[in-house]
């Protein structure tokens, strides 16, 4: 399938959901490309996965904002390859570097860069201790199993508008439990 095959189906299924991530972040390596890239020689030629370049198209027609949170040890050859694949200016943050934790910081980071809370992000990444981590902070993340495909992004909007449902019906009962005049609560309180 064509990257413009892919992004055609991929608008199709992100038109299906009527709340959207304000901002999706891929991780690098076996998410967006197939490789470690500190494996590989800034020289080459990269390729990405199949899917990959259609979804990122379809979100930014779409106009949600997408980024990268990676822990590649070698920023430069992953910088490198980002520019030879043309698409370094679709991301408005690029977070690349290693570090202990398993990308909260990068989180972190993208969150001060960009103002975004993280309830409103959507996560790909291929390793399921990262998805455990930033999953805690709030974010909806999503493990791959082969790269960043339909599937996963279907996935990845079902369960972000499932997490959103379960933040709003808490926020619900919240005001329902703690609003002195609501209904419900005069009800209650004559029972
Ligand atoms: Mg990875």
């Amino acid at each position: 399938m064509g990257d413009e095959r892919v992004k055609t189906e991929a608008l199709q299924i992100i038109g299906m959901f009527q709340v959207l991530p304000r901002l999706v972040v891929f991780d690098l390596d076996y998410t967006l490309w197939p490789f470690y890239c500190e494996c590989r020689s800034k020289r080459e030629m990269p390729s990405l996965y199949p899917h990959a370049k259609g979804i990122l198209h379809a979100f930014k027609e779409k106009g949600v904002d997408v980024a990268i949170a990676s822990r590649s040890p070698t920023a430069d050859i992953a910088k490198a390859f980002l520019d030879k694949l043309n698409i370094t200016s679709m991301f408005v943050a690029k977070e690349i570097f290693s570090s202990w934790t398993h990308k909260t910081e990068h989180f972190q980071k993208i969150h001060s860069r960009t103002g975004i809370p993280y309830s409103s992000m959507l996560f790909f990444d291929d390793e399921n201790r990262n998805i455990q981590a930033v999953s805690k902070m709030g974010v909806t993340s999503i493990l791959v199993g082969n790269g960043v495909n339909l599937g996963a992004l279907r996935q990845g909007l079902i369960e972000y508008s499932k997490n959103l449902n379960t933040i709003e019906k808490n926020k619900q009962r919240w005001l329902k439990k703690y609003s002195g005049n609501s209904s419900s609560s005069e009800k209650n309180d004559k029972e």
